[in-house]
């Protein structure tokens, strides 16, 4: 069996199963946030009667981190209706925005977009905060009402989303009725060498396959390449599994994720004890790929979608106006301190945006120092727009104050994972995808540029 289909098998007590068969599975983990959750609520009350209880509590967890820095009124009240429903379950993880347990949540926007306005529990981008606040462990399947709820198949589980009213059939029973998908082998071999990331990875992979090439299929990544990367890497190429259609992602257990997940598990409280699945001689795949890292180069998805797959040398003559970093996938402090790398000492060309995907991110990056200053004062003094509101902010678009939306046609070249039609706000406007090396060399001249150009000796 492969990775997939022994987590799997586990799940639904059997001792085989292939793609294909249909298998009830039981959740260890349900997650959902401020746009899923009120719905996933409400299809729960629907179906299970208005005072039904979870089917475990402990099981569930609550992170609003989509809609929050805006003055939406409505955006504001779903984070109101996760935190009411938390204090009906008695939930113990929800990571409110504001620290009051009766009190409501509402966006100032006369303080600006700039400064923090959350409270100590608030956790930011529900996938980069799972593993850190101990969710995310090996073995087990974790459901998320967010399709990059994926990422978690770096730290070797089978980890997908699903609808609204998938999530609220498991929060009444804690199982879900799955097809076992096919799997898709992507076999890394060699290191990146410098100015390629992981994200570099990722965008190669889909652009072999095309956004749609592996639709209901799990991607598994493993040999020596993926080996050598670190867990940050794994997740950022996790997560764009369902760039390409993918059911998950899923990495093999080592040194390193036992590392991740246990410091993870014990500094938080949660559950600390995992069963990783590992690799069987027998696994068969739908598809085969090698990919010889140390001959990947800084790669970009095109405009408009994350299969157009060109190189960043090949797309010198491409004019932007603005540059983003963040996200679940692109706003980890090892993709801000690879970003501060190339912008050291130099000034952005084009307005270019930062929004770390955590506070602890946040904390990370106003606190590492290099030489006299911190990474936070070199992003701001090379003129970048720091906000400390950790969130999704405009991968998404959002409301339309929301900080770095676009809201009108324009080309942005961004560190995010997600680049259809109207993604990052107006419809008119492109979005190319690319490695935060690449996006801050490309701030820097105002056109599509390989970071290479600018690495330090
Ligand atoms: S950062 Fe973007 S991709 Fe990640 S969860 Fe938020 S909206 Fe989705």
């Amino acid at each position: 069996m492969t990775l997939t289909e022994k987590v799997l098998a586990r799940a639904a007590g059997k001792a085989r199963v292939q793609a294909g068969d249909n298998v009830w599975v039981n959740a260890d983990v349900l997650m959902t946030h401020d746009v899923c959750g009120p719905g996933t609520i409400g299809v729960f009350k629907r179906e299970f009667g208005k005072d039904a209880k979870v089917w475990d509590r402990n099981k569930i967890v609550i992170i609003p981190d989509h809609y929050i820095f805006t003055s939406d009124s409505k955006s504001n009240r779903n984070v109101d209706i996760l935190r009411d429903f938390v204090k009906e379950q008695n939930i113990p993880y929800f990571y409110d925005v504001i620290d009051d347990p009766n009190g409501h949540w509402v966006f100032d926007s006369s303080k600006g977009m700039l400064k923090k306005q959350y409270g100590s529990q608030y956790a930011g981008v529900c996938h980069t905060a799972l593993p850190q606040k101990g969710h995310t462990r090996p073995g087990e399947i974790l459901f998320g009402t967010d399709s990059h709820t994926c990422m978690a198949g770096a730290f070797n589980e089978f980890a997908t989303g699903i609808g609204n009213t998938d999530a609220g059939f498991v929060m009444g029973t804690g199982k879900l009725l799955l097809k076992v998908p096919e799997t898709m082998h992507f076999r890394l071999e060699g290191k990146m060498r410098p100015g390629v990331m992981a994200k570099d990875i990722i965008l190669h992979c889909i652009g072999e396959i095309g956004f749609d090439g592996a639709t209901y299929r799990a991607m598994q990544f493993d040999g020596e390449g993926a080996n050598n990367l670190s867990m940050d890497d794994r997740m950022t190429i996790a997560n764009m599994a369902i760039e390409a259609g993918g059911k998950n992602g899923i990495f093999e257990f080592d040194d390193k994720t036992q590392a991740a997940v246990d410091s993870r598990c014990k500094l938080n409280g949660t559950k600390a004890t995992y069963e990783p699945v590992a690799r069987d001689k027998d696994e068969k795949f739908s598809y085969e790929l090698v990919v010889d890292l140390s001959k990947l180069e800084p790669t970009v998805a095109c405009h408009p979608d994350p299969g157009q797959r060109k190189l960043a040398k090949e797309l010198t003559n491409v004019k932007l106006d603005r540059a983003y970093i963040g996200s679940c996938t692109g706003g980890k402090t090892s993709d801000f301190l690879e970003f501060a790398r190339v912008l050291n000492g130099k000034r952005v060309a084009i307005d270019t945006f930062g929004v770390p995907a955590t506070p602890e991110i946040v904390h990370d990056l106003q606190t590492a120092r290099w030489g006299e200053k911190t990474v936070w004062q070199i992003l701001v003094d090379a003129g970048v727009q720091m906000t400390e509101n950790a969130g999704c902010a405009a991968c998404l678009g959002g409301p339309v104050d929301t900080f770095g939306r676009m809201n009108s046609p324009m080309k942005c070249i961004s560190a995010t994972n997600r680049n259809f039609p109207g993604r990052m706000g107006h419809k008119e406007s492109q979005v190319f995808l690319a490695s935060p090396a690449t996006v801050a060399a490309s701030a820097l001249t105002g056109k599509i540029t390989d970071p290479r150009e600018f690495l330090p000796n």
